[in-house]
């Protein structure tokens, strides 16, 4: 996981939970990277994972809804960074569409080596889109969180049903996407 993560992690545990609670967190999970983190560099997923766990506890969330609500949460900001991201794309849809082939070729240019995640999809019709998530990382829950934050930045309302997932043994994650009115 690059450092951005790392950094929008605390930026999040900070604003929701204060610093006491970072510092906190950073004392609990005691990390090779002692916290420290700069954007650009990789540093090791077990960091990430040791502290949403550990946050998790904490906060009294279970993992999967805080690594979600951190993926909205990371969106946001990345919006924030990269604006020209969202700005090219009209519609919620045509965002998802776009992650693998325009977005994530430019995270490449900006990010030395970024290991990043396979997403495929397939529009079914005007209002169901099926996105299927693979990495070795398995990291689907915090896919939710970012098509969440999304749809909360185009403003849509949806349902989404993560009808195939790693964790249950597939070799990939499927989530269907239903517009709501
Ligand atoms: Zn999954």
């Amino acid at each position: 996981m690059k450092g951005i993560v790392f950094n929008i992690l605390e930026q999040m545990v900070i604003e929701k939970a204060g610093l006491v609670a970072w510092d906190q967190l950073l004392n609990d999970v005691q990390l090779d990277s002692q916290g420290i983190y700069t954007a650009g560099k990789s540093y090791p997923d077990d960091e990430v994972v040791a502290l949403a766990t550990r946050a998790s506890e904490m906060l009294d969330i279970p993992t999967g809804d805080l690594i979600k609500a951190f993926g909205c949460y990371m969106f946001a900001q990345l919006v924030e960074r990269y604006p020209i991201f969202t700005d090219q794309k009209t519609t919620f849809f045509d965002f998802l569409k776009s992650v693998h082939d325009v977005i994530h070729v430019e995270v490449r240019k900006l990010y030395d080596e970024p290991s990043l995640p396979d997403f495929k999809h397939k529009q079914i019709n005007d209002t169901q889109l099926l996105m299927r998530y693979s990495s070795p990382r398995k990291f689907c829950m915090l896919a939710e969180g970012l098509i969440a934050g999304a749809a909360e930045h185009y403003q849509v309302k949806y349902k989404l049903d993560h009808r195939t997932c790693m964790h249950q043994g597939a070799d990939h994650c499927d989530f269907l996407i239903t517009l709501e009115p």
